[in-house]
């Protein structure tokens, strides 16, 4: 898992293409929450896009919310290979420092699952923790068939950029220290809350009774957490704070000007303008030409959240008997900057459209090598290139399967072709395909279940009715289905 090297998945994109078609790079229109508006994407080098998304807090599973925001910046990703880029993606892991509250109150989220699991509160305890749930977060990762980063970034491996970032910040005189911490100064920085278009004076009038009396804004936020636990420093021992984490790792792995940075609408305001208020103030540069963000994944039209007691996480959907494609299926029905209200109901009908496309796949069309239809594909990409328009990607993958005019191995390529974006299982194999839809290849079937299927198939062609169903009811004993198919017994487990 995940070690798939860079340049093999950009070649796997090529594949569909020779060499001599491979495309020109036409305009890619993207939503940039900075300037509220739908741009066409110019990255900083011509060919190779720079990509940072906020990776999760590893101190408990991953919700399927969250990971929301990984299936978009997959599109988004892949939007962009098929379009010719190449992108160099960082996501992080915090591994410690993000508060409940995402400004400098509330409580420290891996210390919460530090007491949750019964761990000690120490530095290895915080790895071994986080451990675990890095491992559970690949493994959704793989399950979504989201592309791994070029890079993971664990916000504990970074520890010496990160010091690096507060002490540039305070030389150049941006930051200030208290009894508890040091702080970067907004009023340092006039562009403050450039993003969600904040008014820093209605936050100090409207802000709540502050605790921490030291501070000079309101809006001031931590950069460094003076504590007992955590590293050295030459501001004492403490954390980074967490917003310095994405900065600092962002420009460690992918320079100081990044072309995307993506994360969820909840990190506008406070998590992204403190990263683009320190990281200009420290460079003296654009720190990211595009801010996208994902809308919410809510359930009951509440927001998904421990506390409520609503959190559902990719486990359970497995448990219920759905698999990631659904999810991943039922996610890009909606358009990533669209609230969508989750609900058992509607996981359902995704599942079942996936699988009537699934079906069609593997065993009508049987994978035949073929072409992807040329203005199947251009109305893809245009899709695509419009903002991530994954609903109308989906609507035309089944006029495809509508459509009289085109054979049944262009169709197929032309579905394989739009599965490197859309990622839903419809370019495995014949075999792992048919599997996943429950049909049996011969190979996977116990051998006195073929017997009885054998036996089912004699009585058939000998028109002895009564037999075959009797010998259909031993099947369905044993746990098996046997369908009847102009091409011989389809059969699958009950
Ligand atoms: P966290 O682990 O809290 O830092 O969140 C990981 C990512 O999930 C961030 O990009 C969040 O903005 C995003 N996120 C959190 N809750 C939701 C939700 N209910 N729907 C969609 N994205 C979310
Ligand atoms: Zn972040």
């Amino acid at each position: 898992m995940f070690g798939v090297p860079f340049a093999t998945l950009s070649g796997m994109f090529k594949n569909f293409f020779s060499a001599k078609e491979t495309p020109a790079l036409p305009l890619v229109n993207l939503y940039n929450t900075e300037t509220t508006s739908l741009e066409p994407f110019v990255p900083l080098s011509k060919k190779m896009v720079t990509m940072y998304s906020c990776g999760p807090t590893v101190y408990d599973f991953a919700h399927i919310g969250n990971l929301r925001s990984y299936v978009f910046s997959d599109i988004l990703k892949r939007t962009l290979l098929i379009h010719g880029y190449h992108v160099k993606h960082t996501i992080n892991l915090t591994d410690f420092g993000h508060l409940t509250d995402d400004g400098d109150a509330g409580e420290d989220k891996m210390m919460k699952g530090l007491k949750r699991e019964g761990l000690p509160v120490t530095l290895s305890a915080m790895r071994q923790l986080s451990d675990i749930y890095i491992e559970a977060f690949y493994d959704d990762m793989d399950s979504l068939r989201i592309l791994p980063p070029t890079t993971w970034s664990r916000a504990s491996d970074y520890i010496e950029a990160q010091i690096r970032l507060v002490e540039t910040l305070s030389e150049k005189g941006y930051t200030y220290e208290t009894k508890d911490g040091v702080y970067f100064d907004i009023q340092k920085y006039p562009a403050y809350g450039r993003l969600g278009n904040i008014d820093i004076s209605e936050l100090k009038s409207g802000a709540r009774v502050e605790v921490n009396t030291e501070k000079h804004h309101p809006a001031d936020f931590a950069v460094w957490k003076k504590g007992l636990l955590g590293w050295e420093s030459r501001f004492g021992k403490g954390f980074p704070g967490w917003h310095i984490e994405c900065s600092a790792m962002a420009m460690a792995t992918l320079g100081k000007e990044i072309d995307i940075h993506t994360g969820g609408i909840d990190h506008i305001h406070t998590h992204h303008n403190a990263e683009i208020a320190q990281s200009e103030c420290a460079t003296g540069k654009k720190y990211v030409r595009y801010w996208m963000h994902n809308a919410f994944i809510t359930i009951d039209s509440t927001k998904i959240s421990k506390s409520l007691g609503n959190t559902i996480n990719l486990r359970h959907l497995v448990d219920r008997g759905y698999s990631g494609d659904d999810y991943r299926y039922w996610l890009l029905t909606s358009h990533y900057r669209s609230t969508v209200n989750f609900s058992w109901d509607a996981l359902l009908g995704a599942k079942q459209a996936l699988y009537r496309l699934k079906r069609y796949v593997y065993e009508d069309y049987k994978q035949v090598a073929g072409k992807p239809d040329k203005t199947y594909v251009e109305r893809f990409k245009a899709h695509l290139a419009d903002d991530l328009d994954t609903p109308g990607a989906i609507a035309l993958l089944f006029e495809i399967t509508k459509d009289e005019k085109l054979d049944a191995k262009t169709k197929c390529a032309t579905i394989q072709y739009f599965d490197s974006v859309l990622e839903i299982g419809l370019s495995d194999s014949v075999e792992d395909g048919k599997k996943t839809l429950g049909i049996l290849t011969t190979k996977d079937v116990p051998e006195e279940i073929q017997v009885l299927v054998d036996e089912r198939e004699a009585a058939r062609i000998a028109r002895n009715w009564l037999e075959a169903d009797r010998l259909r009811e031993a099947l369905n004993l044993k746990g098996y289905a046997v369908e009847d198919t102009p091409h011989g017994p389809k059969i699958s487990k009950a």
